[in-house]
């Protein structure tokens, strides 16, 4: 923040020491702080109701003329506390209201004059009211701003706070876009979109606000992943240019690969043929082959006698790459070893040794394994799986292990390309956009919570015929306590009520990992018949034989999860259904329908970017990327517009270094750390 908007709060007329400590707990603590703090709603005061129709425990605007003066009652020891009440009446109905200690507000207050009232409606019996209400002048009648709040600090607080800010300091906010963007796209100056989020006339001003927040916060954010993307183009990493005869590896599995799996693994494999590191995205639609992959780089680099290191982003899907990749590269006289935090002091010790000795060619685990002190003879390559858990620094914290090493993520959630290019805005994307062959089209239902019966019958018929299924149980609350138990509960009531003498387990996610392990290991080897899971099982499981999908109350999963759910079956050459139960209709139904007409996820997230529009893809859970607080409430157009803008300021070379540029560069390393920025 500029200087002076990095004074403390209590800079700011009527913030003493009291109230500075309760801003701080809502992270404010200097007056720029304070400006960035953005209401999360706004009340129109023009939208008022009859005192008449105050419900209890409801706010209400209520626009009413005193009909009294302002009677003051002293209490408290001395008569140190002042209650003030009044009545007020809008004709169709009159009520009293008090204020606790509120001297200034109340001795502006005028018999005959007209105000609104704002605030919780209380109702008891006949009387109504509403209690310590935000009172404006009836004239002044505006929008005012809803601020998220938390103990100790009240609306009003915030609004004066605020107001005395921009008072006093608007006059050092300064403009970070140059004039001719601004004008270009239309929007709007940067004092004037500060004074307009806090305390606009209307809605088009509070609209046009934060619209310009929204472009200048996405902005900074593709500007920080192209420097980034720029920076990796400067990494070099040992070349592996030595001849390998693939051959030998794709004669080694099972089935053939697919043209798109194939195409890119060359496209790996020129990258790291380069002295120039590989900064490499792969995205594939779930079940498209990534693991293999993922198998023939590291071959690559095992012939060019390095090293590689794969991530998984949980300890089960470590275990299970590497039981599948174990037996694949012993074959191939290729060392693997599993390092987790579940593995024990001694073997942890052996790895450790073996990898500095170079007598273990490739390491899977957890992404612990970047961060532990693991040191590796020779590392080439690093494969981080499932990416969308891995945010920038974890990304960058990758390319730091061994001697900069070739880095390629793998992603499972096929994104449009409008939106690959901003999140991924620092790496090359490859897209395995094909199939293996054979595989079945998985057949999808929308059902009722009644047709349980018929649909478990289902099941157990399949189950019957040598299969397997995947029960992904009702969320009650979301919170892990209450997950855990309605797993535990709901797969007891099946196997009591629907699926009696079957074998049937459950999964979730506060289990000790040892106890995953097993469970998973048992349905992976059919021991276990039916596994029912919270969405633990979302992520990279791969059982083939696993022909059934029941998702219980699917209407609380977005589009893209469901995907990646329905993705578990199918996987293999048998036919799978996938059952979404869900009681409710209308849009909520037709939602899932249209899910159930097609198993293109690159289709599907295009239906639900259109849907939900981008915020849910920016949510940080889903990557840890900075600074992206206002994103989720971007739209398409913003979106297309902070990208156009981003390329034009970088199509000028050295642009960080412009004066036109200049606040936007340090907002840029702001965001990203000093370290990222050239
Ligand atoms: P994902 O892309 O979702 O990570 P996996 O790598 O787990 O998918 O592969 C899913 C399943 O498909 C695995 O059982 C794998 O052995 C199999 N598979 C991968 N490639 C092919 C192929 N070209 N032909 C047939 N089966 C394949
Ligand atoms: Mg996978």
């Amino acid at each position: 923040m500029e200087n002076g908007l990095n004074n403390k709060i209590t800079c700011i007329k009527g913030v003493g020491a009291k109230r500075a400590e309760t801003l701080a707990k809502l992270g404010i603590e200097t007056v720029g702080n304070l400006l960035d703090y953005y209401p999360r709603a706004y009340l129109d005061m023009s939208k008022t109701v009859p005192i008449r129709e105050i419900t209890d425990g409801e706010p209400a605007a209520v626009r009413a003329t005193l009909i009294t003066d302002v009677s003051v009652k002293r209490t408290g020891r001395g008569g140190s506390l002042a209650l003030y009440s009044f009545f007020v009446s809008d004709g169709t109905d009159s009520m009293q209201i008090t204020l606790f200690n509120q001297k200034y507000t109340a001795e502006k207050l005028m018999r005959g004059g007209e105000y609104i009232f704002y605030g919780k409606g209380e109702v008891t019996g006949f009387f109504r009211t509403i209690k310590s209400p935000i009172i404006e002048p009836a004239d002044n009648a505006s929008v005012f701003p809803v601020y998220p709040l938390s103990a100790g600090i009240n609306q009003k607080m915030l609004r004066t706070s605020v107001r005395a800010a921009l008072n006093e300091y608007s006059g050092l906010i300064k403009e970070t876009l140059p004039d001719e963007i601004i004008e270009k796209y239309g929007l709007i100056g940067r004092k004037e979109a500060y004074e307009n989020i806090h305390f606009p006339e209307n809605a088009e001003d509070s609209k046009k606000a934060l619209h310009r927040f929204v472009i200048e916060e996405l902005l900074y954010f593709i500007l920080g992943l192209s420097v980034l993307k720029k920076k990796n183009r400067k990494r070099v990493s040992k070349p592996l240019t030595c001849p390998v005869d693939m051959s030998v590896f794709y004669s080694s599995l099972s089935f053939g690969l697919t043209g798109a799996q194939k195409r890119v693994i060359n496209e790996c494999i020129e990258d790291m043929r380069r002295p120039l590191s590989m900064t490499r995205l792969v995205q594939g639609d779930v079940g498209s082959g990534k693991t293999v992959v993922a198998a023939a780089l590291m071959y690559y680099a095992k012939m060019c006698g390095a090293q590689s290191a794969m991530m998984a982003p949980t300890e089960v899907l470590a275990v299970q790459h590497h039981s599948n990749l174990s037996s694949l590269f012993e074959k191939l006289g290729i060392t693997c070893a599993l390092l987790t935090g579940s593995t024990g002091a001694a073997e942890r010790r052996r790895i450790k040794e073996g990898i500095l000795s170079g007598k273990i060619d490739i390491l899977i685990g957890t992404h612990a394994l970047i961060q532990k002190d693991v040191a590796f003879k020779d590392l080439a390559l690093v494969i981080a799986d499932e990416q969308h858990r891995f945010g920038v620094n974890q990304r960058s914290a990758l390319t730091e292990k061994g001697e900069n090493p070739h880095t390629l993520i793998m992603s499972a959630t096929p994104i449009p390309r409008t939106m690959a290019l901003i999140l991924y805005g620092d790496l090359d994307v490859s897209v395995i956009d094909e199939l293996p062959a054979g595989r079945q089209k998985i057949s999808s239902f929308v059902v009722n919570s009644a047709a349980h019966e018929k649909m478990y019958g289902y099941l157990r018929e399949q189950i019957m015929a040598g299969r397997q299924a995947y029960v992904v149980c009702p969320l009650i609350e979301e919170n892990d306590e209450s997950e855990t138990r309605s797993v535990i509960e709901f797969s007891e009531q099946l196997a009591e009520k629907y699926l009696k003498y079957i074998n049937i387990a459950y999964l979730h996610g506060k289990m000790p990992a040892k106890e995953k392990e097993t469970v998973l290991r048992k349905f992976s080897e059919g021991e276990i018949s039916v596994l029912v899971s919270t969405t633990v099982i979302e992520v990279g499981i791969n059982v083939p034989n696993a022909t059934v999908m029941i998702i219980e109350n699917a209407e609380k999963f977005g589009l893209s999860q469901l995907h990646q759910l329905r993705g578990r079956v199918g996987r293999g050459s048998k036919k799978s259904w996938c059952f979404l139960v869900t009681d409710l209709g209308g849009q909520s139904r037709s939602r899932l329908e249209n899910f159930c007409k097609t198993t293109d996820g690159f289709e599907i997230s295009r239906q639900d970017l259109e849907l939900r529009g981008p915020g849910d893809l920016f949510g940080s859970r889903q990557h840890g990327l900075p600074g992206l607080r206002l994103a989720s409430l971007a739209d398409m157009d913003s979106l297309h517009d902070a990208q156009q803008i981003a390329s034009e300021i970088t199509s000028k070379k050295g642009w960080y270094s412009l004066p036109e540029y200049s606040e936007i560069a340090s907002a840029v390393v702001r965001l990203f750390g000093k370290t990222t920025v050239v």
